[in-house]
């Protein structure tokens, strides 16, 4: 069995592979290694037909900070990977660079995530912040504890959202644009109303509902679980999910190019929480 370093894999019951976020120290942010050690688990899990269901979990309070904006080597990291999608040009100048590195690592594994063709269920306690959010939207079920809570506020740092930018579908257009514009946190309570998240339980409880789950969905035929999936997938496809979200995506690298103009980096620095900006060596006090 593979040894991963930020991820473990476990199959605690019978057709049940379990996964978990295991970068405890840093709330689980994704570094690209990160990304390729998830990937890799999921391949796992998706390519063993002893395996019908895979639950995704993360340890420690939170279960994830989002992408890891203190990485400097991305370019050196992917090198060191080997990629799953069909992009290159990794280590361009100008905007190249930047949106083959995020329809490699952002986009293109969170899409290939949700196109598994197996019932993926999400267990989600504590803060759940942007990147986060691009690893339980591409499952199929979401399970949250009371503590729970859902965050994108890209738009502070002069982006409209993150990369998988599903919002409207898991929320609706209306609620998706004060998520959006206000970049207020949400609660697992109002994601239940909203219908992004399945089941609300106490946090003591949150592993054990997930499993639960899983082990109910495992007694039926694989096959037919393929099929039932990916007629649920096909209908949001052909209501336009997929082509409306290449364009937030080139919308998101424009608005990467015009922080690089201005700015001189990805994003707007005055938008960026203090202490995270002192972490990445920025000065908070930057102004638009
Ligand atoms: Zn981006």
């Amino acid at each position: 069995m593979k040894t991963f370093d930020h991820i473990t894999y476990e199959t605690p019951a019978e057709h049940v592979a379990r996964i978990v976020l295991n970068r405890v120290q840093t709330r689980n942010s994704q570094d690209t290694h990160f990304l390729y050690e998830l990937n890799d688990a999921f391949d796992i899990a998706a390519q063993d037909d002893h395996i019908k269901v895979i639950v995704l979990a993360a340890n420690g309070p939170h279960f994830s900070s989002g992408h890891d904006l203190r990485e400097r080597n991305g370019v050196e990291a992917l090198r060191n990977h080997k990629t799953v999608g069909t992009w290159c040009g990794f280590a361009c100048a100008g905007a190249e660079a930047q949106m083959s590195r995020e329809k490699e690592l952002y986009l293109g594994l969170s899409e290939r995530w949700r196109n598994i063709p197996k019932p993926t269920i999400a267990a989600v306690q504590g803060r759940c912040i942007m990147g986060g959010l691009m690893l339980i939207w591409p499952c199929d079920i979401i399970i949250a504890s009371e503590d729970a809570q859902f965050v994108d506020h890209a738009v502070s740092f002069g982006v409209g959202g993150v990369e998988y930018f599903a919002h409207p579908w898991e929320m609706g257009a209306r609620k998706a644009k004060e998520f959006l514009f206000t970049g207020e946190w949400m609660s697992a309570a109002e994601a239940h109303r909203l219908g992004m998240i399945n089941h609300v339980v106490p946090l003591d409880q949150l592993q054990e509902a997930a499993l639960a789950m899983a082990k109910k969905i495992a007694t039926k035929p694989l096959f037919a679980l393929k099929l039932a999936k990916e007629s649920v997938n096909a209908m949001e496809d052909v209501q336009g999910r997929t082509n409306a979200m290449q364009t937030s995506f080139a919308l998101h690298q424009l608005a990467h190019t015009h922080n690089l103009k201005l700015f001189n980096m990805l994003m707007d620095p005055s938008g960026l929480p203090p202490e995270t900006a002192r972490t990445i060596g920025l000065n908070p006090d930057q102004k638009r």
